[in-house]
């Protein structure tokens, strides 16, 4: 696994033409010793379709970055992330793009994520490799079952955050919660429901036991859970949280 920040600016065009003229190194930080973060102007493979709205700051704060590094790093064995995850590129204020909160992305096994709300972003978007790389292991139609026949997703979480979700009208939590749904956001797609559980059930210790407090007092998002966890044991993901304390 390697970590990149972004310095770059992200002028488009920088990424679109002319490519050599973002590639020259940056000097050694904490996170370079620390996690073996290569400091880089990305020559990276951004996905295209962030291409021409890509917008990002110099990282600043590298005793903030370095921290979250650590706490994502710590709760996975070393196996398991260098298995699924090749790089990862940090931008500041990526959530700004659009004027929209963007989080992060994936792209393959390469993680690009806003340097806001790192930790929560970075297990999240683990979450979306591993499910990709094993989707023949996770028990789908179990899953959308447990959603019932008159629930369809409402699209992609990409058009859940430009356009916002056809559902949205001002369902409570409570309600969501009982409907088999951590947040609004996991109605976009089979995807993002998964990921907000692996994100709530990863971040900290104590947003997990929160989260499994609100999953053991509704049925069905219990029911999930329980593939979640066959799908973990399948696919070998154990945390400090669970089996190697
Ligand atoms: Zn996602």
């Amino acid at each position: 696994m390697r970590i990149y920040l972004n310095f770059c600016l992200f002028s488009t065009l920088c990424f679109l033409i002319s490519n050599s003229a973002c590639q020259k190194e940056e000097n050694n930080t904490d996170s370079q010793e620390s996690f073996n973060v290569i400091t880089t102007y990305s020559k990276s493979n951004f996905p295209l379709i962030w291409r021409p709205v890509m917008f990002g700051n110099q990282i600043d704060d590298y005793n903030d970055l370095t921290y979250n590094m650590e706490v994502f790093i710590s709760i996975y064995e070393p196996n398991f992330l260098n298995k699924y995850i090749d790089n990862i590129y940090v931008i500041k204020d990526l959530r700004n793009v659009l004027g929209q909160e963007f989080g992060g992305t994936v792209n393959n096994k390469n993680i690009y994520a806003n340097d806001f709300n790192l930790n929560s972003v970075l297990h999240h978007e683990l979450s979306h490799i591993y499910h990709n790389e094993n989707k023949e292991l996770f028990p789908e139609e179990e899953w959308l079952q447990i959603n019932g026949n008159n629930f369809s997703y409402s699209g992609s979480g990409m058009q859940y955050i430009l356009f916002g979700s056809e559902s949205e009208n001002g369902i409570s939590l409570d309600s969501l919660h009982s409907l088999g749904f951590l947040n609004q956001y996991s109605t976009s797609s089979i995807d993002e429901d998964i990921a907000v559980f692996c994100e709530m059930l990863h971040s900290d210790y104590q947003k997990r036991q929160e989260t499994l407090e609100i999953i053991n007092s509704n049925q069905k998002l219990k029911q999930k859970y329980s593939l979640l966890s066959e799908f973990f044991l399948r696919i070998g993901l154990k945390t400090s949280f669970t089996s190697f304390k």
